[in-house]
């Protein structure tokens, strides 16, 4: 496996046409459903006879997400319900009860149902370290069928995790980051308490380029900046 690093550069222009149109005020996009579509419907019997539904053909393909909800600092703008914490054993109990609920969720919609797309989000999921993400991907392997998952991402913050985490996300699966830069204006990030370097920015992005035999031809590597 080798990387390269691509200049910050070499990224896409996005063009005003697009900055015009996305610089509004917009229900929050991170969350599906949406919060403006919640309602006292949703609740555990909805949950229920949704998986039912998805029981019902057996054949039928699966879009799996996985929340992780810790991160190791806040960032003052953030409206996420997080859990701020250095303690490990957090993500450990946090990793058990996932496993216990995966299971629940399995014994509905079925073993071994076929994935074709995958995100873990938070949260911070490459808070992570490498024995909980393996954990984390056996889990899920152990459970569903992702041997022709399409689409397998993950979110990122790009001041954490180096090479080798990248490296490891790779071999594990993953073709898809989405790191969570949100501004490149130093005051901004000073203003939100998230500083970010260009370098980290940079590197994080660059490493991506990584060339390796792909686990599924039509799952390359590739990262998003959110
Ligand atoms: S890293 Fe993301 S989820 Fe965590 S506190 Fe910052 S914005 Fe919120």
């Amino acid at each position: 496996m080798t990387a390269t690093a691509a200049p910050f550069s070499a990224l896409p222009d996005v063009g005003a046409e697009l900055v015009v149109k996305y610089d509004r005020r917009a229900p929050g996009y991170t969350r599906y459903p949406p919060v403006a579509a919640w309602s006292a419907e949703l609740g555990p019997t909805a949950y229920r006879d949704a998986l039912a539904a998805a029981a019902v053909d057996q054949a039928g393909t699966l879009s799996v997400y996985v929340h992780l909800p810790f991160c190791p600092h806040r960032c003052l703008y953030c409206g996420q319900d997080v859990v701020v914490t250095r303690r490990r054993g957090a993500l450990e109990a946090y990793l058990i009860r996932l496993e216990e609920e995966v299971d629940l969720v399995t014994d509905v919609v079925g073993q071994r149902r076929r994935v074709t797309q995958l995100h873990v989000g938070g949260g911070t999921p490459n808070y992570l370290d490498d024995g909980e993400l393996d954990r984390l991907w056996r889990m899920l392997d152990a459970r569903f069928d992702l041997t022709a998952t399409e689409d397998t991402s993950i979110e990122a913050d790009p001041r954490l995790g180096a090479a080798e985490q990248l490296t490891r996300l790779h071999a594990l699966g993953f073709r898809s980051v989405s790191f969570g830069i949100q501004d490149l204006d130093l005051r901004v990030q000073q203003a939100i308490g998230r500083v970010q370097g260009a370098g980290a920015r940079a590197g994080s992005c660059g490493l991506l380029r990584i060339r390796a035999p792909a686990r599924s031809p039509s799952a390359p590597a590739g990262a998003r900046a959110v």
